[in-house]
């Protein structure tokens, strides 16, 4: 059986390894730990784009699944439990447990940025009895200062949504039922995942 920092590095290698982008652990309730992953995506608005948005949704499915059936798998093995949820999940938003993982931090576009690959993210959670400690591991330093200098959500968008500092959401409502996404893509413009 694994050491708890050896199997915290076995997971981290697997996942990364069998396709995932990113990988941290957190605790639910300060006492469950959880594993989370994240994936890349695509900035496009559904809406705008369907056919090849629900493709890369497709593929995305799969990959993160095949992660998932990987690592739960593994824990299983040493003896623990393993349930996961996938990145179509509809049990909640994972992004809070992102960002309690060091996946990102909240950026000014209101969605979670990572330092390397910008908001161009799905998140998937993987829950277990496992001794997994929450892994903050220095992944998003300098993430929020980035944010406050970079600015570039905010020059792309066209309602300006985010005028004197705060989000006004009825400029972007009507921006977005016409597709807009151009917070996303500036955002994601850091990163060549695409
Ligand atoms: S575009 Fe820049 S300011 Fe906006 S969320 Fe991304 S990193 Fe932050
Ligand atoms: S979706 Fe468009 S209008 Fe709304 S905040 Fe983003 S860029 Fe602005």
């Amino acid at each position: 059986m694994h050491s708890p920092n050896a199997l915290e590095n076995h997971i981290k290698a697997t996942a990364l390894q069998e396709g995932a982008l990113l990988v941290g652990f957190t605790k639910i309730r300060r006492v469950d730990p959880v594993i989370l992953l994240g994936f890349p995506f695509t900035d496009q608005w559904f809406l705008k784009e369907p056919l090849q948005t629900a493709l890369m949704l497709g593929k995305e499915y799969s990959v993160s699944k095949h992660v998932q059936d990987v690592i739960a798998k593994k824990l299983r093995a040493e003896g623990y439990t393993a349930y996961y949820k996938t990145v179509l999940s509809l049990y909640g938003d994972f992004r809070p447990l992102a960002v309690s993982a060091g996946l990102g931090q909240w950026g000014r576009n209101g969605l979670v940025v990572n330092k390397d690959y910008g908001s161009g993210l799905l998140f998937a959670a993987l829950f277990t009895n496992a001794p997994l400690e929450p892994s903050i591991e220095n992944q998003q330093q300098g993430c929020q200062e980035h944010c406050t200098s970079c600015g570039q959500c905010i020059e792309a968008c066209p309602g300006k949504a985010f005028t004197n500092n705060r989000f006004h959401t009825y400029n972007c409502l009507s921006y977005t039922m016409k597709g807009c996404a151009e917070c996303l893509r500036a955002c994601s413009k850091k990163t060549s995942i695409h």
